[in-house]
């Protein structure tokens, strides 16, 4: 790679990695965790490839996440994912399921029986088990995706029944609240629901990823337990959606 270092962009990146990784080592140990205890996925949409082949190679990001199947199957010849975990962490139609489940460590957001079957049913096809989390409107936002609760508690024996996922865990995107310390509500919830699921050892469930926490409130997102942090304009700097 051809790096030229007059881009004031690579600088910032770097720099803002620094920092982010700083203050999640703090708030994993304020949570009475050691730091390596959470991860950091660099979310990538919008963002050029020669920015996410700088912070993979040059900054150790070795977890990525892309909201869109067309976007990230379009990007990746020109990536340098190797030893690098791909996640999809937006919205998934069944429809595209055959397109993605050969090229992904994960879906995150596995928000419905149906897309759950639709990605086992394809993960069958090709003899492998794909990882997946269960996406929870911990809000209850009509605008949202993702399971409410009542709607999850119903499907989850069908879910844990399914031969070829292996649910890892809960993620959650919380409501647009004015300050983090009002999400701490919503993260505080997820993290009892979290647990709560755990205990109850479904079939196919191996929990241990608890996603949650963005740009603007990972910090308090780690301090309630989540032990993934996605995080896109905080490294990156803000999208520019074409
Ligand atoms: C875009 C996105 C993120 C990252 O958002 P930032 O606020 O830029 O950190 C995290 N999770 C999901 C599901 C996203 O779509």
């Amino acid at each position: 790679m051809t790096t030229s270092l007059c881009d004031d962009r690579f600088i910032s990146i770097s720099e803002n990695l620094k920092k982010i990784r700083d203050d999640i080592s703090e708030a994993a140990v304020k949570s009475g965790r050691k730091p390596e205890d959470v991860k950091l996925m660099a979310v990538t949409k919008t963002v050029d490839v020669k920015y996410i082949n700088y912070a993979i190679t040059e900054c150790g990001i070795d977890l990525i996440g892309e909201n869109k199947v067309q976007e990230f199957l379009s990007k990746k010849e020109n990536l340098k994912l190797d030893g690098v975990e791909k996640h999809l962490i937006g919205h998934l139609q069944t429809n595209k399921v055959k397109k993605i489940v050969p090229f992904v460590d994960m879906i995150q957001s596995v928000d419905s029986f149906k897309l759950a079957k639709a990605i086992s049913d394809e993960a069958s096809k090709l003899g492998k088990t794909m990882n997946v989390l269960l996406e929870i409107n911990i809000g209850d936002e009509e605008s949202k995706t993702g399971f409410d609760k009542a709607a999850f508690t119903d499907s989850l024996f069908e879910i844990s029944e399914l031969p070829s996922i292996k649910v890892k865990g809960l993620m959650t995107i919380p409501p647009v609240c004015d300050t983090p310390s009002e999400s701490e509500k919503y993260f505080s919830a997820m993290s009892d629901f979290y647990n709560e699921i755990k205990e109850g050892n479904y079939p196919n469930f191996d929990f241990n990823i608890l996603s949650m926490g963005m740009s603007g409130d990972y910090k308090e997102a780690i301090i309630h337990g989540s032990n993934l942090v996605r995080i896109g304009s905080s490294i990156f700097g803000a999208r520019i959606y074409k």
